[in-house]
C-alpha cells in the first residue's frame, strides 16, 4: 500500500460538519509523505471551492490534488473537441467548464453532448425535459454522467444525487451514458494515472458501498469503508468485500501502520 484516495463527503466531512480526526489523518498522510489525491462525486462546485471548503475544516489541499467528474468531463471533452455541449450542473460548477464551447440555454439541438451533473433545486420537469429532447434531437449527441451516485446525505436528510436523472434519461433515450464519476472504471484509471502507482497499491477510502468500495475494487484498487456518512450495516450484507471497515477516518493511521508492519 502506498497510495490513497480521500473520498470527501461523508469521510472528511458530513455536509456542512467535520468529520473528528479528518484533519489528523490527511495531515498524517501528508507528513508520512503518503501519495494522496481527493476523489469526489461532487459536482455542486468547483475544485476551488472544494480547496475553500476544506480548509474551513482545517485541511489543506491543492486544486491539482482534487479530481472531480466535472474535472474529467471538461478535460474529456477538451480532448475530443468536436462540437458544442449542452451542461445540465449547478451553475457553481460551470467553472471548470471554461474553454469548452457549449450552446445557449434555450437551443433544443446543435450539441455533440450532453453533460449531466447533481442539481439539486435546479432540477424539474422543463430541465429534464429540456435534456431528453437535445438527445433525441441529436442521436449522435453522447450523454456523459458526472457519476451514477444515487443519493447523499444532507443536514435536512438524504437527496437525490446525479444517478436517478442519469438513469431517467437512459430509459426514456433507451442510450447508455458515458460516466466519468465514481463508480466507473475511468474515473478511477484517472485517479491512478495522477498519482502514477500502480492501482493494486493504492486504497480507496469511501463511505459508499457502490460506488467507493465496488467500483474500486473493479478497477483494481484496495477498498476501506468507513462507518460514516451514508453506511448503514445492510451495506456489508451485500457481496461487496472491502479490505477493511473502520469506524472512521480518524482509525485509518493506525489500521495503515498495522498493515505495514505486517507486510
Ligand atoms: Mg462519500
Amino acid at each position: 500500500m502506498r497510495g490513497i484516495l480521500f473520498d470527501l463527503d461523508g469521510v472528511l466531512y458530513n455536509s456542512e460538519e467535520p468529520i473528528a480526526g479528518a484533519a489528523e489523518t490527511v495531515l498524517w498522510a501528508q507528513s508520512q509523505h503518503i501519495p494522496h489525491l481527493f476523489v469526489t462525486n461532487t459536482t455542486s462546485r468547483g475544485r476551488a471551492a472544494l480547496v475553500d471548503k476544506l480548509r474551513g475544516f482545517g485541511i489543506h489541499a491543492e486544486r491539482h490534488q482534487i479530481l472531480t467528474p466535472c474535472n474529467a468531463a471538461a478535460e474529456w471533452l477538451k480532448a475530443r473537441n468536436d462540437g458544442k455541449t449542452a451542461l445540465f450542473i449547478d451553475p457553481k460548477a460551470r467553472v471548470e467548464f471554461d474553454g469548452v464551447p457549449c450552446i445557449s440555454n434555450e437551443l433544443e439541438t446543435g450539441v455533440r453532448s450532453v453533460v449531466l451533473g447533481d442539481m439539486g433545486d435546479g432540477w424539474d420537469y422543463g430541465t429534464l425535459n429540456h435534456a431528453f429532447r437535445l438527445l433525441q434531437a441529436n442521436p449522435e449527441a453522447t450523454l456523459i454522467a458526472l457519476g451514477m451516485t444515487r443519493f447523499w446525505r444532507a443536514q435536512d436528510g438524504i437527496r437525490l444525487d446525479a444517478g436517478p436523472f442519469v438513469a431517467a434519461l437512459e430509459f426514456a433515450t433507451g442510450r447508455k451514458a458515458l460516466v466519468l464519476g465514481k463508480p466507473a472504471d475511468s474515473f478511477f484509471q484517472a485517479a491512478v494515472e495522477r498519482l502514477g502507482l500502480p492501482a493494486c497499491e493504492i486504497v480507496m477510502v469511501g463511505d459508499d458501498i457502490e460506488t467507493d468500495i465496488d467500483g474500486s475494487q473493479k478497477a483494481g484498487l484496495k477498498s476501506v469503508l468507513l462507518c460514516t456518512g451514508k453506511f448503514r450495516l445492510s451495506d456489508l450484507k451485500r457481496g461487496i468485500n472491502p479490505d477493511a471497515v473502520l469506524k472512521s477516518i480518524a482509525d485509518l493511521p493506525a489500521w495503515w501502520e498495522r498493515k505495514i508492519s505486517d507486510s
